[in-house]
């Protein structure tokens, strides 16, 4: 049994710290969030009343947090991880965050003699819940090993990507071509069902063709088609517009600091900025459907849906 400190439990942080609870460590978490608390407390962590409560004396802390800023204001600071936890606790961030912050941790980790990782994660609520998350492991090959054996109850696969911040690489690369491929699913379903195609036998011939993708397989923008698919659920997320547009963004950020061109991923960006323009941040991100013929209702979208959040951002 080892002890686990953990600061951030949302909905990916409260699902994975039970499996590490149901694995049977000891888990000290914290949040700012009142619901989230309790929700932990009732799969078995302990809840700590600050950040030094939860990192002080434990083998190693998770960080599963929304963004850059909210990771680096857990580590700064004198009621933050550095300060409080020892030197030989291991952290790891599983957070999605910009690659500057991730080299600012690995840095600043380094200078105050921590072990630090990158740890990124797909597999969304689903995965988190399951124990079956893909892990992308950033770091130095002593530190990922280190880091292997307290992420294996929440993994389906652990990846080390490389040095640091290979992690965080990783999970961006991967998901600006997810939300192109989000897109290419939503133009490619309305052309097919403009031109006259089944939904269900283009979704069957594409399955077996050149235009597959994990995406098509389980995000396809037509309600009856997959197994309670975002389009079978009114566009409730899912994977929602605001994250999928923080990734995007992530991503773009990285690819200009590289100093290359991703016109694809800038036209993503585009399509989501536009729905959180029309309130819609919180629905699905496969929404983007919508975006190919505005004139018409989409199909598996409530009228009420879309326009009680467009009524809701204009307040
Ligand atoms: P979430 O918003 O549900 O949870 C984040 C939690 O962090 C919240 O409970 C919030 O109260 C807490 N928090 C914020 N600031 C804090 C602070 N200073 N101290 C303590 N707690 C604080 O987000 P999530 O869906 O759990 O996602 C977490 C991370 O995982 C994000 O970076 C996201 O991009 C990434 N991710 C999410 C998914 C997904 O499907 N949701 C999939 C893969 C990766």
């Amino acid at each position: 049994m080892n002890t686990i400190g953990w600061v951030g439990l949302g909905n990916m942080g409260s699902r994975m710290a039970a499996n590490l609870v149901q694995a049977g460590h000891e888990v000290k978490g914290f949040d700012l969030n009142a619901t989230a608390r309790e929700i932990a407390a009732s799969n078995g962590v302990q809840i700590a009343e600050n950040i030094a409560q939860a990192v002080s004396g434990v083998d190693v802390v998770f960080t599963m947090l929304p963004k850059g800023a909210h990771v680096r204001s857990v580590f700064e600071g004198e009621d933050g991880i550095w300060a409080n936890a020892n030197k030989s606790t291991l952290l790891v961030d599983s957070s999605t965050v910009d690659v500057e912050t991730s080299k600012y941790l690995h840095e600043e980790s380094s200078k105050l003699g921590f072990d630090f990782v990158d740890a990124p994660v797909s597999g969304g609520i689903s995965g988190a819940a399951a124990g079956t998350l893909a892990f992308m492991l950033g770091g130095s090959v002593e530190n990922c090993t280190r880091a292997e054996k307290f992420i294996e109850p929440m993994s389906g696969r652990i990846f080390v990507a490389g040095g640091p911040t290979m992690g965080i690489a990783a999970k961006v690369a991967n998901n600006l071509m997810l939300f192109i491929n989000v897109l290419a699913n939503s133009e490619g379903a309305q052309l097919a069902e403009k031109l006259g195609l089944d939904p269900k036998v283009f979704w069957d011939i594409v399955s077996a063709s050149s235009g597959q993708s994990w995406a098509q397989q389980t995000w396809y923008p037509k309600p009856g088609i997959l197994d309670n698919g975002p389009a079978d659920n009114n566009f409730d997320p899912g994977f929602a517009v605001e994250l999928a547009r923080k990734d995007v963004g992530l991503a773009l950020e990285a690819g200009a600091a590289a100093g290359i061109n991703l016109p694809a991923g800038e036209l993503a960006r585009k399509q989501f900025d536009l729905l959180i323009s029309e309130g819609l941040a919180r629905k699905d991100c496969t929404l983007v459907a919508k975006l190919v013929d505005p004139a018409e209702q989409l199909e598996g979208l409530s009228e009420e849906a879309s326009t009680a959040n467009q009524k809701e951002s204009a307040v």
